[in-house]
């Protein structure tokens, strides 16, 4: 069909690609990825052949240079498949710009859903998933990481968060200075042979010998602040404090 196919592949096991994705890998006319080589890679993988098909590159880099060609490509009703290395396209991955120039010259655009890193952390996380943030990869440096840590972490909602692997002993440090009792959930090499999940509050996590040297890929997750609700000892206090200084 022709139209730009955001395909969504594997975070980890191969057979996470799903039927939808293989047919439009096999039919698509033009192929693009994040990595050329990992798409080579899948294909061979679930033995979809290129037949002389090319696969352009398309990542950070080059974005502004190859969107053109796969624009016109869309204007000629052909179908265009892109993937990024892992997961879904666009959640911290390209294809923001390629979705929107696609959409805002009448092209159309379909997805091909599947694996998340972030949905899939949510899922087994066990915090509450009714209403959740995804805040991406916080920023590498100390101070800009701490504020922006204290501004996620005052969201009403769960916070679902990339991190490097050398930066999550760290971050957690961070998320203990914030709030030592917020529960945090670790979710490391998910659907991998490593997988493996640490679930506890911050003061827990900063202190479990698991957390340090972690390797692989990492989501952390965040529960909500919890409620301040005052008891009736409290109201009583605060409502003869009030009392105390008013003046008649
Ligand atoms: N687009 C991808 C997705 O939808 O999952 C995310 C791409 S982002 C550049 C890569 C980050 O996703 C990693 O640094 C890690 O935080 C997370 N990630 C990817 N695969 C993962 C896995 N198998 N287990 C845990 N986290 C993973």
């Amino acid at each position: 069909e022709p139209g730009l196919h955001l395909v969504a592949t594997p975070i980890g096991a191969a057979r996470d690609i799903t039927l939808h994705a293989l047919d439009v890998l096999n039919s698509a006319e033009l192929l693009a990825a994040e990595d050329t080589r990992v798409m080579r890679h899948l294909m061979d993988i679930h033995g979809v052949p290129l037949r002389g098909r090319r696969i352009i590159a398309y990542h950070d880099h080059n974005a502004e240079r190859q969107r053109p060609a796969i624009l016109a490509a869309l204007r000629d009703d052909r179908s265009v498949a892109y993937a990024s290395d892992a997961g879904t396209p666009l959640v911290a991955d390209p294809g923001y710009r390629l979705a929107r120039d696609a959409a805002a010259q009448g092209s159309r655009v379909h997805v091909v859903p599947g694996p998340s890193a972030a949905l899939a952390a949510l899922s087994l996380s066990g915090l509450p998933s009714d209403r959740f943030l995804f805040a991406g990869f916080p920023p590498s440096t100390k101070a800009a990481r701490a504020s922006w840590l204290r501004q996620w972490a005052m969201i009403d909602a769960t916070v679902i968060l990339f991190e490097s692997p050398r930066r999550v002993n760290q971050t957690v440090q961070e998320l203990f200075e914030i709030e030592a009792n917020r529960v945090i959930v670790m979710a490391r090499e998910l659907t991998k042979k490593f997988e493996e999940v640490i679930r506890g509050t911050a003061a827990e996590l900063a202190a479990d010998p698991r957390m340090k040297n972690l390797k692989g890929e990492v989501v952390l997750i965040l529960d909500r602040p919890t409620p301040v609700v005052a008891g009736e000892d409290q109201v009583r206090a605060a409502l003869q404090e009030r009392l105390k200084n008013m003046t008649v």
